[in-house]
């Protein structure tokens, strides 16, 4: 069902009156995790003003140490609602288990499976019963193929709104935290008919890999971006290393309106 042979023409994502998959490029953006309401609140202002559609926030956090910030679960959740009533921007977070798709569920508006959960086979299968729209992560060491059956596990299910989302993928080279393969672009729109964003900041690990990569990755035929910012990445709680401030994110977005249509 995820295959262009199965559905020849594109499939557009509509949230809310905001279309993935269409003649504009989406970009979702904000923090790795929301860690506060003013963390949060100013992160949404500043990137609503740059151009950004969707609010990005972790309210749970899928973390390589236990004994690293977890993330603010429900408050975090209100805070993210909170937010999008007050700039209009929609909101991804992560769903990261089957007990909590109903809680997030409440709050966003796409719901973020992460690289981690790409072959939760139990959790692609509930989400499939539900018709919330999914922004499903290509897994750590996930091929194109495997890739492409997780979202058939969501499709099968009966909920066809899935948007995937190139992360980067784990290889031998350790300067950058992954390697962002942008060939999945123009492969994934060859084999399938749904969208794909990018991730530069998770696909590099690096702020100032960030613009380049989203460059090139809406020179490579994606349909958006996800792109973390935050308003004082060297005190962020997790992924302030690959965080744009404000300033670098407007940068980045008049460049990319200056190569494509944004909004
Ligand atoms: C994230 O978006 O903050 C995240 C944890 O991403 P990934 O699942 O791609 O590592
Ligand atoms: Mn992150």
């Amino acid at each position: 069902m995820v295959s262009r042979t199965f559905k020849p023409e594109s499939t557009i994502i509509n949230v809310d009156g905001v279309e993935i998959g269409g003649k504009d490029i989406i970009i979702m953006a904000g923090p790795c995790a929301v860690e506060s309401r003013e963390q949060l609140f100013e992160s949404a202002e500043a990137v609503k003003k740059a151009g950004a559609r969707f609010l990005r926030g972790g309210a749970f956090k899928p973390r390589t140490s236990p004994y690293s910030f977890q993330g603010l679960e429900e408050e975090g959740l209100k805070m993210l609602r909170e937010a999008r009533e007050l700039t209009g921007l929609k909101i991804v977070t992560e769903v990261m288990d089957i007990h909590s798709i109903d809680l997030v569920s409440e709050y966003a508006d796409v719901l973020q499976i992460g690289a981690r959960n790409m072959q939760n086979f139990s959790l692609l299968k509930e989400i499939g019963k539900i018709q919330k729209p999914v922004l499903l992560k290509r897994g750590i060491a996930a091929t194109i193929d495997e890739w492409l059956n997780a979202a058939e596990y969501i499709l099968s299910e009966g909920n066809k709104n899935v948007i995937f989302c190139e992360r980067g993928i784990r290889t031998f080279e350790t300067y950058t935290r992954n390697t962002l393969d942008l060939s999945a672009v123009p492969i994934i729109k060859k084999l399938s008919h749904l969208p794909i964003i990018v991730d530069p900041s998770h696909g590099t690990g690096k702020s100032e890999l960030v613009a380049p990569m989203s460059k090139a990755a809406i020179a490579a035929g994606a349909d958006g971006l996800m792109i973390e910012v935050h308003p004082d990445p060297k005190n962020a709680l997790s992924d302030g290393v690959q965080s744009l401030t404000p300033e670098a994110f407007k940068m980045l977005t008049d460049e990319i309106k200056a190569i494509s249509r944004i909004i």
